[in-house]
């Protein structure tokens, strides 16, 4: 029994005249794809192997590969496609789940471009972003109700610990150990240069990135991995992390081969022990388990460190976020289920949870409905792909974003979603040291300074085009956003009228 039934989803081309056989392509592949034949002097390729990284195309010297999408295909119907026939030819073949990652590639609504932008004409003038100052600055945390004066009369100033970001995105989570050392220290860099943050995930906080703690989220999961006292002090906030929109209602599992060295140091696992993170907080069954968590969390940090409490979006989000704010958290973080992850089983990345711009607007409505909205902010990731994603997210009630996905595409990643085999060509999902050294953590940082920067660039363009001149002015705002080809429910539910309304 084989997987010999399925013929290979991508087809390597390689054009003989140019080649001139510098074997670069076989160097670059770590999935053993190109191979040289010494008889025949000649370069060969088994393509049952390639996941189409791109790796081999963008280093071949003369440009005579590339890598295309089969059109040998099965004899599909519409109820029975190639792509689900092949699953089964592989279920039938291993008897295990199907494992994927990062996000959900099934052809569901994304909203987001289902949402136009508004612009100033003749009254309410637009502004000019190059002459006129623009603020993209973002404060997360809980926020007062109502301005307040102390007993000698004056102003109350004293806020609730505050996050500073120099504009509203935020690096996601993404685990040492799921991603390489360089991809992490990438992330530090940028963030550091940027004034904004990136987040541990949860494996821990590698010693060398503890000097970039100010511009650090510490996270604890179920597994608790690497989580102690001089951790939870050593970011600029604590974020518990309930779900994963990649995965909702599931645990982790890093597998054993990839806790080496450092990994397993930073997860304080031995080395070669699966990282196995429950599904389910042990200590958490209820909102008021969660108050307990994040008291002790605050209390550990002397209350000196905002907490946020990150979820998957599910069908009842509104409902969930509400008890979330009720239970002392500073800011909340939703994650849609495009969200990007190093593995999962197949079934729950396709299937579970709901898009982000949905959970978002239900759940900044239902907060201000409760009169709670200002005692947390909101932070939403899976699938932000531009800075008019970025708008929109704002204008739908969000506070900031997370960005996960496109900051590896600026890393390098050529989303062959194969990041669970620990090949990655490009230095990012992987910890063998011969791939990550191919990632030069300066490069990575210059890449993903310059992607925030032009980002940055185009908030305020979009912005001085509808006429605000601070992103405290379009939080909430979506008088600003108009949907197009939505249904009557769809732009209820998101809170906008459709264009031409
Ligand atoms: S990298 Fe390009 S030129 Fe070199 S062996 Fe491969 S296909 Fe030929
Ligand atoms: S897996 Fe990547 S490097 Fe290897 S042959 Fe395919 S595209 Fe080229
Ligand atoms: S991180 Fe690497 S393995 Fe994962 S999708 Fe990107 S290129 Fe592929």
């Amino acid at each position: 029994m084989g997987i010999e039934f399925i013929y290979p989803e991508f087809e390597v081309i390689r054009n003989e005249d140019r080649c001139t056989v510098c074997r670069a392509c076989e160097r670059q592949c770590a999935n053993e794809v190109h191979s040289y034949d010494e008889e025949l002097g000649i370069m060969k390729c088994d393509e049952s192997k390639c996941v189409n990284c791109q790796r081999c195309v963008s280093f071949c010297p003369t440009r005579a590969l590339k890598i295309v999408k089969t059109d040998c295909s099965l004899r599909e119907n519409s109820n029975w496609q190639s792509s689900t026939i092949k699953e089964i030819y592989k279920q039938a073949n291993s008897g295990g789940v199907l494992l994927s990652s990062m996000g959900n590639p099934k052809p569901f609504p994304v909203y987001w471009d289902k949402i136009l932008i508004n612009a100033s004409q003749v009254t309410n003038p637009s502004i000019d972003p190059l002459r006129e100052p623009m603020e993209t600055r973002t404060y997360l945390g809980k926020k007062p109700q109502r301005v307040s004066r102390n007993a000698e009369g004056k102003l109350d100033c004293q806020l609730p610990p505050q996050l500073e970001l120099s504009m509203p995105v935020m690096f996601s989570a993404m685990s040492y150990g799921s991603i390489s050392y360089n991809a992490h220290k990438s992330l530090a860099l940028a963030a550091t240069e940027l004034g904004i943050l990136y987040n541990t995930g949860e494996g821990g906080l590698h010693e060398d990135f503890y000097c970039y703690g100010e511009n650090t989220i510490v996270q604890v999961a179920s597994g608790r991995f690497g989580v102690h006292e001089k951790y939870l002090n050593a970011g600029a906030a604590i974020e518990i992390k309930m779900g994963q929109g990649a995965k909702p209602g599931i645990g982790g599992h890093l597998p054993g081969a990839k806790i080496v060295g450092d990994v397993s140091r930073t997860r304080m696992i031995p080395e070669g022990s699966d990282a196995i993170s429950p599904a389910p907080h042990h200590d958490i069954y209820s909102i008021e388990d969660l108050r307990q968590l994040v008291f002790s969390l605050k209390e550990a940090a002397d209350y000196k460190k905002p907490v946020i409490v990150k979820v998957a979006a599910v069908h009842n989000i509104a409902a969930i976020a509400s008890g979330i704010a009720r239970s002392g958290a500073d800011i909340i973080a939703i994650d849609g289920f495009r969200g990007g992850t190093g593995a999962a089983p197949t079934r729950i990345r396709d299937n579970v949870g709901i898009p982000i711009e949905l959970a978002l607007a239900a759940v900044d409505q239902r907060l201000r409905d409760e009169g709670i909205r200002n005692d947390v902010s909101l932070v939403v990731g899976g699938s932000i792909r531009s800075a008019s994603d970025v708008i929109k997210a704002v204008a739908l009630g969000a506070d900031a974003c997370y960005v996960g996905t496109a900051a590896l595409l600026a890393l390098g990643c050529h989303l062959c979603q194969s990041c669970q085999t620990g090949k990655c060509n490009w230095g990012i999902a992987t910890q063998r040291p011969e791939l990550v050294k191919r990632l030069n953590p300066e490069t990575g940082k210059k890449r993903l300074v310059n992607l925030m920067t032009a980002w940055n660039h185009e908030i305020k363009e979009l912005m001085g085009g509808m006429g605000i001149n601070s992103i405290e002015v379009l939080r909430g705002n979506r008088l600003m956003l108009r949907g197009i080809g939505l249904t009557a429910k769809e732009l209820e539910i998101l809170g906008i009228s459709h264009a031409g309304e």
